[in-house]
């Protein structure tokens, strides 16, 4: 899934078995998403299981799930059962109907014997420390490490993701570290980050993991980031939301057929998913990735940017973010800048007052400037904030309260 993202140091080897023993912040980034590439040898090749998902429906996988739940399985949350030892998933709007034997198509939940197990609880494939920018949030925290957890598979299955090792896999397949919610806590308490981000992958699959590790996390007075394509449906999201202090969610294009196509689920839910967030009062930040021929229709971003000044607001701060050639898409071009340069006018022209350009080297594109007086409050390089100059979250010349989470 997700947007782009700068990978660097990600792609290094992963120190085995580092639970309980203090590494630094270069070993601990270490870990990761160019691990999880290494799959496992259990003769079950990734293009087969992805094969398998492009002739899935909404009943999932079928004859995937193991013989019997292992260590990281739990029952899961958000299900019902029905006659014949089938389950309905209602974690997410695809509702897979699964049979004894049968896996959704979040690759995470299987049915065994009548009863939906999650296998994704406690192995996340990707621990990594980043700097919170990354995630992206700029009017969260700004400057602030933030380790960064994701177990594999997704919701969705985007032509373009960035992720898609991981995203497109079976937790049984990548090469994962025991971390259990309240290890995850720990270590977080232990690096020093005051939040935990759910993300790279998609929280949404990882469901128990993420909401269990999120309540144990507020319990220490550590908070919670969601990173997310929002494909949820709204109990599960009520339920956690109490537990997240900010979110980026992706909106993935504005024509709903193409979004269906590009990422293999509708646009609807996604749109109810950024309503209720904002009316349950998480701060919210807005992704959208500019992928050529798909997403970069100006039309189309003009009518995406009036539904989120209306629906959201105009201090929502939105991403346009570069896509580089990924996955099923290495045939396009990265998004020409112009491309983002007339989104953000767009974005501007709604209204919008704070709009970034990600993925772009180059002065500017990730500033915070006062929406009031022009000032530039917060000055950033890349992922780095290079000053600071809020004053208790207000521009330091008019003293405009700029939106966002500083302290
Ligand atoms: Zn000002």
């Amino acid at each position: 899934m997700r947007t782009q993202r700068k990978r660097g140091a990600e792609h290094a080897g992963a120190p085995k078995g580092f639970l309980g023993t203090r590494l630094t912040r270069r070993q601990f980034i270490g870990y990761g998403i160019g691990a999880a590439c290494a799959l496992s040898a259990a003769g079950y090749g990734l293009k087969r299981f992805v094969d398998a998902m492009g002739n899935s429906g909404p009943t999932g996988i079928t004859h995937d799930a193991p013989q019997e739940p292992g260590k990281w399985s739990k029952e899961a949350s958000f299900y019902e059962r029905m006659s014949g030892r089938r389950t309905k998933c209602v974690k997410c709007p695809h509702l897979c109907l699964l049979s004894h034997g049968d896996r959704g198509r979040c690759r995470n939940r299987v049915n065994i014997g009548g009863t939906l197990y999650t296998l994704a609880y406690g192995n996340p494939c990707s621990v990594h420390i980043d700097p919170v920018e990354k995630k992206p949030l700029f009017h969260y925290l700004p400057g602030t490490p933030i380790l960064s957890l994701s177990t594999a598979g997704c919701v969705l299955s985007c032509k373009n993701c960035q992720n898609w090792q991981i995203s497109q896999s079976r937790p049984e397949d990548t090469r994962n570290t025991e971390l259990f919610p309240a290890d995850a806590v720990a270590l977080a308490q232990r690096e020093g980050t005051p939040s935990i981000a759910y993300t790279y992958g998609e929280p949404i699959a990882f469901y128990d993991y993420w909401h269990d590790t999120s309540v144990a996390a507020h319990a220490a007075g550590i908070r919670n980031v969601w990173v997310t394509s929002g494909f949820i449906n709204p109990e599960p999201l009520k339920r956690t939301a109490p537990y997240i202090d900010a979110a980026n969610i992706d909106i993935k294009g504005f024509d709903d057929r193409r979004h269906a196509e590009l990422n293999g689920g509708p646009l609807q839910p996604v749109l109810d998913t950024l309503k209720l967030s904002k009316r349950l009062g998480l701060w919210l930040e807005v992704t959208c990735l500019l992928v050529p021929e798909w997403t970069d229709d100006i039309a189309e971003i003009d009518r995406m940017c009036g539904w989120i000044a209306r629906e959201l607001g105009t201090s929502c701060p939105v991403h346009f973010s570069r896509f580089t050639p990924q996955y099923q898409l290495t045939h396009l071009p990265p998004t020409p800048l112009s491309t983002l340069l007339e989104a953000r006018k767009a974005a501007r022209e709604n209204g919008i007052e704070h709009v970034y350009i990600g993925n772009v080297a180059g002065a500017g594109y990730q500033d915070t400037y006062c929406p009031t007086c022009g000032t530039l409050c917060i000055a950033r390089r890349g992922y780095e904030v290079v000053e600071n100059r809020l004053e208790g979250g207000r521009c330091p010349t008019c003293g405009t309260a700029i939106p966002g989470v500083w302290a």
